[in-house]
Order: structure tokens, then sequence, then C-alpha cells
């Protein structure tokens, strides 16, 4: 058992237990040095299984090496990110799908839509992510959706298609528009931005999501939870986001932590 003091609350975490970070990209330059550390810093702080979240082609391979190099540790996703959005996207989405075919993947994505920096790809945004919800029906994956700025769009588009399921990866939006992807069926997923200060509506939203409906979540290399905000952000840094969520609910943290692990094994379809 590890106790952590987070803002004043003692926090227990499970050591050994199965805390899991439902996103990630360890596989990113910051840790070329230093992955050995950082997955057993993870280890070290009750965490057990990593999703290792592709975005590109180059980095659906990258997932790919270290779903290898540590099995039942690392789970392979693959997709593509809106900011890979071009003209290309037919034969990006033919190697994507030649990628499924070929691996073992616990989810598509991630992908989604992204109009904060990619404003002037939005036709082939749209397109390459309707695909891939299409495809994410034929491989009976889960989907794993970035939404910036959006938010509306990612909504109807994933309304058009029922039988599609999945979660919203670091959940930035209302919690009016939280009810309406809980309505179909979507996990919300938070990480980092959920311990900032001044996060109101992250802060609110963790409070609203039924708790059936959460995971948690480091996007790891980015935006690191408090206390390390501005840091590079690493697997084992997702006990202060599962603090944060424990103090916001006014929940056991141990409670709390079997019960995110629970939602995100069933989503994935982990292995116990
Ligand atoms: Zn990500």
């Amino acid at each position: 058992m590890i106790f952590l003091l987070y803002k004043g609350i003692i926090i227990r975490i499970e050591r050994g237990g199965i805390m899991i970070d439902s996103h990630a990209h360890l596989f990113a330059d910051e840790f070329v040095n230093n992955l050995d550390e950082v997955v057993s810093r993870a280890k070290e702080a009750g965490v057990n299984k990593i999703m290792a979240v592709g975005f590109s082609k180059e980095t659906n391979e990258k997932a790919l090496e270290l779903a290898k190099k540590y099995p039942h540790y690392f789970y392979l996703t693959a997709g593509i990110h809106p900011s890979e959005a071009s003209s290309n996207y037919e034969l990006d989405l033919n190697s994507l799908e030649d990628f499924l075919q070929k691996h073992q993947v616990y989810a598509l994505g991630e992908c989604g839509l992204d109009y904060h920096y990619g404003l002037e790809t939005k036709e082939y945004q749209l397109a390459l992510f309707e695909k891939q919800i299409i495809l994410s029906i034929k491989y009976n994956l889960p989907l794993i959706i970035h939404s910036r700025d959006a938010i509306n769009d990612t909504y109807e588009l994933l309304k058009r298609y029922p039988e599609a399921y999945g979660v919203m990866h670091c959940y930035s939006g209302s919690k009016e528009m939280a009810e309406k992807f809980l309505k179909l069926g979507y996990y919300i997923g938070l990480g980092g931005p959920v311990t900032f200060k001044n996060a109101r509506v992250p802060k609110e939203v963790a409070t609203m999501v039924p708790l059936d409906k959460l995971v948690i979540e480091t996007d790891s290399p980015y935006l690191a939870p408090v206390p390390h905000r501005g840091q590079t952000n690493e697997s084992s840094y997702i006990k202060y986001v599962l603090a944060e969520i424990a103090g916001l609910r006014q929940m056991d943290s141990l409670v709390l932590e079997r019960q995110l692990d629970a939602n995100t094994i069933k989503l994935f379809r982990l292995e116990d």
C-alpha cells in the first residue's frame, strides 16, 4: 500500500494493484533514453497496465514495439489523429486497416477532430474520422476520440453511428455535452487538466459522470497533473488524477481505483 499526501488528503494506492493508465504515448521521443525507468516508476506507483495509443502510421508501429517489448503491460491501439489529415487520407486508412488485420489491437484511435490547429483540413478530418468510425464498427473495436474545438461536429458524427462505442479521451467539453455523449453510451476520460487549479468545468464533469462510465489517463508525455504541471508527464503521475477525482467525489481512493480499473478493462476488453 502506498500513502500519498495530496492537497492535504491522505490517499491510499494499492501497490501491485491493477491501476490502469487508459491513454499514454510512452513511445514518444521524451522517453527514448529512460523508458525502462519510466516503466519501473509506473509499476512502483501501482500502475499495472498502460494503453499504448498510436495516432499515425509511424506511432502505431512504435506503439506495437512497446506492446511487444512489455507484453501484458502495454496494450496496443492504432489510429490516425486529425492532425495527420491530408488529401492522402485514403492511403492512410488503407494502411491502418492493414495494421488492424495484422496485429492485436485493443482500440481504434486516437482519432477525431481538431479545429484548434487544423481548421484548414476540416474537410479531410471529417472524412478521416467518419471512415475510422466505420472501421471501428467493422472490427468491433472501441474508439479513442480526440476532440478539440470541435465538440458539436464530433457529437453529430458519432450520433449517426449508434453501433460505435468508445471513450471521449481527455474530455474538455461542457457538462451538457458530456451528458449527450454519455447518452450515446460513450465513456468519459479525464487526465491531468482535472487537477489544474482553475479547471472548473473538468472538475464538474468529474463529479457528474456515472461511476461506471469514467476512466482516467495521463496522455503522457503531455498535460502533466499538479504537482508536475508543465513537466514531462509519465504514467506514474496517474495517481494524482485518481487522488483529485477521489477528493472531488469524496470517495475512498481504493474503491474509486477498483471501479475505474474495471471500467477500463470492460471498455477495452483487457485480460484481468
Ligand atoms: Zn493522446
